[in-house]
């Protein structure tokens, strides 16, 4: 509980909350955690009940999701002996007859209920011949209060102690209600009058009344939109003022010379960059201009060419005379980014290096000292670069491939890497994520987007294939093969199963060389030693091999142009960024590139949409916001960064139009007001103080 210094009606312990009293109370802390009159008005119900309106029982469907009825019980019945036990209640309105069972608390509803009587009840009607029956539907006595409908059950989430003790969303409404009818004058207006009335939001208390007891749907759907506004208000405003302050307060280097890229650009570079990567250039090279440390998001679809764009930012930095870094998240990466930027640097005469966990001690004792004297300008690696002993002379640009793998906390240790002056930071992701998570997600990061695909790429074909027609995708894989071209299969490895899927893999590796036995195979992944890793990546590199037998440690990155069909077993156990992810690694040549997903024939309904989802398109983003909508954001962005959106309302797959909303607002707020100190803005001052004392996040903000 948070300590607050001032005492105001929120503050109030809810057993003095009338129809509370010290021993529910009690019950209420422990269940919910629930203490102040502050804190229960905060528990918002998660769905209401529609109690407005009374059906006949002549107009029952079976379509309806549920039906309140008004009538009179006919008879009470017990059935059955043991388990099959149960209490079946013939009720009447005048227009037809229905039944109500019961299997639990028999003996409670015997008790209470009384043939002859009236009752609302409320329930799923459900047919069974020609009656319909509500198995265990809500019952209430009849009484002037409840006759007439009209309103809307506010349903919260319990636990089994609470409903045991009748603590239920009945009661915990009743206490809403007695405590929203004295909370009323005591809620303050969070949003400057401005907001509420340009965006025609109710105010504050209407809202908290209605979000509770609405009367009807529209009023519910107000109250919502109110808060939800609220919420993504304050979080857009926090990490915009975050954002504000990083800019203000933190030098960057100003790395302005171009002498090295236009070297490069001239003599070196291979290709033409597309007008994308060519405008993140830009975007990067005005960063570097302003004497501010850039915190920099580069979204770019697997293949879009994110490595020169940060081979070139590592150019400007070195060229002014610092050191730049790229950190991966797996060694083969690293490995492979080192590669391939090597040649470029000797080229230009540029002192590059490579650090991983598998760097030996004696390499070690190369590296680490090349880099704290500055002969080393380009630091490529893993999380080894992390470790206390890398000391850099002058890190200047520090660059993240792959950000899902990162965490926050991360990105921090890598700005103490320089102390004087922090690193500017790029960070790379090829997991297109959706724009409304990257507001919330990255909102504190200015964002590049490459959205373009190097020229002459042909969109990858996508095909499902069940188990059951193994024989004809053999016939196309040999097709390709026999055109020179290189495959991959890959199976999903999770680690509970580990042995099984280990067992997956090398029953796949013995079939496929059975079936293919005239061309070389080879296998990688996560229980081999580094060196032997590294050396059957290589010989499927230089094309000694034609068939890649991997898990998923060819998921991130990897690049070999010449490989064009991805087969991927069992693909209903893989998410569909990671489907998509390891899609991308084919389709990096000129080639029509394939992608093989093969599952079993059965496939729930979720593993369907994501097949067919893959099969019709190849846009990350497209997918990105489908994998939202299947699993949510929370299993998107990974435990690390969930910290930053608590959010308790909104939800970003479905409220990006209140998000985009509430950010706007938040940014035009703080463009005209930065401090917050015009008088219009006092409301969002007071709710800053508010919040922060339940929480230390906003403690920067001041
Ligand atoms: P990712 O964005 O997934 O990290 P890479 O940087 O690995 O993609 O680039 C994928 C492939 O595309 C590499 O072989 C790279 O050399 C090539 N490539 C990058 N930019 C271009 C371009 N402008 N034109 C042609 N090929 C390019
Ligand atoms: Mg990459």
């Amino acid at each position: 509980m948070s300590q607050r210094t001032t005492t105001n009606f929120f503050d109030t312990k809810i057993e003095f909350l009338k129809g509370v009293g010290p021993s529910r109370a009690a019950t209420l802390n422990k269940e919910l955690k629930i203490f102040t009159f502050g804190e229960l008005v905060q528990y918002y119900p998660f769905r209401h009940e529609d109690r407005s309106t009374f059906h006949r029982i002549n107009e029952l469907n079976e379509t309806m999701p549920a039906a309140q009825l008004k009538g009179r019980i006919r008879s009470m019945v017990v059935i059955g002996e043991g388990h099959k036990r149960r209490l079946t209640v013939e009720f009447t309105d005048g227009t037809g007859v229905v039944e109500f069972v019961y299997f639990q608390s028999i003996d409670w509803h015997l008790k209470h209920l009384k043939e002859g009587n009236e009752y609302i009840a409320y329930g799923k009607p459900q047919r069974f011949g020609q009656r319909f029956n509500f198995s265990h539907p809500d019952l209430e006595t009849l009484n002037p209060e409840n006759e007439n409908g009209g309103y809307f059950q506010p349903i919260y989430n319990l636990t089994e102690t609470l409903r045991k003790k009748y603590l239920d969303s009945r009661f915990l409404s009743k206490a809403m209600r007695s405590l929203l009818e004295q909370a009323m004058p005591h809620f303050r207006e969070t949003l400057p009058q401005e907001l509420v009335q340009k965006f025609r939001l109710l105010s504050k208390a209407d809202a908290m009344w209605y979000i509770h007891l609405p009367d009807n749907q529209q009023a519910l759907n107000q109250a919502l939109r109110r808060l939800k506004f609220e919420e993504l208000f304050y979080n857009q405003l926090r990490l915009l003022k975050n954002k504000l302050l990083q800019k203000n307060e933190y030098p960057g280097q100003i790395f302005s010379n171009l002498e090295l890229l236009k070297t490069f650009y001239q003599n070196h570079l291979p290709f033409a960059l597309t007008n994308a990567q060519k405008k993140v250039l830009r975007e990067i090279h005005e960063d570097f201009k302003t004497g501010k440390q850039m915190n920099r998001l580069l979204q770019g679809d697997v293949g879009s060419g994110k490595t020169i764009v940060a081979f070139i930012a590592m150019l400007m930095a070195i060229d002014s005379g610092a050191q730049a870094c790229i950190m991966a998240p797996t060694e083969i990466l690293a490995d492979q980014h080192y590669r391939g930027l090597k040649p470029f640097c000797e080229a230009l005469g540029i002192n590059i290096s490579l650090l991983t966990g598998s760097t030996t001690k004696k390499g070690r004792k190369i590296v680490l000292p090349g880099l704290s004297d500055g002969s080393i300008q380009i630091a490529v690696g893993t999380h080894a670069l992390l470790e206390d002993t890398v000391q850099f002379k002058n890190l200047g640009l520090c660059i993240i491939d792959e950000q899902h793998r990162f965490g926050v906390a991360q990105r921090a240790k890598m700005w103490a890497k320089n102390e004087v002056i922090h690193p500017h930071i790029l960070v790379m992701t090829a997991t297109p994520i959706p724009r409304t998570l990257a507001m919330t997600l990255y909102g504190d990061l200015d964002l590049s987007v490459i959205d373009e695909l190097p020229a002459g790429r042909k969109p990858i074909k996508t095909e499902h294939f069940y188990e059951t027609k193994r024989l004809v995708l053999n016939g196309k894989l040999k097709e390709e093969i026999r055109k020179g071209r290189q495959i991959y299969v890959v199976y999903p490895l999770i680690e509970e199963s580990e042995k099984l899927d280990y067992k997956n893999l090398s029953d796949g590796f013995e079939s496929i060389t059975r079936a293919f036995p005239e061309y070389h195979v080879s296998m990688v992944h996560g229980k081999l030693f580094p060196y032997e890793k590294d050396f059957e990546m290589q010989r499927f590199v230089k094309g000694e091999t034609q068939i890649m037998v991997a898990t998923t440690v060819i998921e991130v990155g990897v690049n070999v142009p010449n490989a064009s069909v991805m087969v991927i077993e069992s693909a209903e156990r893989f998410g569909l960024s990671q489907l998509h992810q390891l899609r991308g690694r084919v389709g990096r040549g000129a080639d029509q590139s394939y992608c093989y997903l093969m599952t079993d024939v059965k496939l729930s309904k979720d593993t369907r949409i994501r097949i067919d989802t893959l099969c019709e398109t190849n846009n990350g983003f497209d997918i990105a916001d489908v994998d939202l909508k299947l699993r949510g954001p929370g299993d998107l962005t990974g435990t690390q960064q969930s910290g930053i959106m608590d959010l308790l309302l909104a939800d970003l797959a479905k409220d990006g139009a209140v998000l985009k909303a509430a950010r706007e607002a938040a940014d035009a707020i703080l463009q005209e007001d930065p401090d917050l100190i015009l008088p219009k803005n006092d409301p969002i001052r007071s709710h800053i103080d508010a919040l922060r004392k339940e929480e230390t996040n906003w403690s920067r903000i001041s």
